[in-house]
């Protein structure tokens, strides 16, 4: 079990989802929550992991799916 939480100011859901940034690759992969916290990253609620939008010039690579129903 975790109480970790969503990065966004504001938002107190559980996180979801786990974000993390390549900046050489300009990439924002958004995967399973990590085990560990990442330094690199930051978790999101599901919600937020679905809405979230990359800065002009970033690729955002999905590798989990996240219900509309969470
Ligand atoms: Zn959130």
């Amino acid at each position: 079990m975790s109480d970790r939480r969503c990065a966004k100011p504001l938002c107190s859901q559980a996180a979801a989802a786990t974000v993390t940034l390549d900046y050489e690759g300009s990439t924002l992969a958004i995967g399973p929550l990590a085990p560990d916290y990442a330094a690199e990253g930051y978790d999101l609620c599901a919600e937020h992991a679905r809405r979230l939008t990359p800065s002009h010039g970033w690729q955002v690579m999905r590798h989990v799916e996240l219900s509309d129903d969470a």
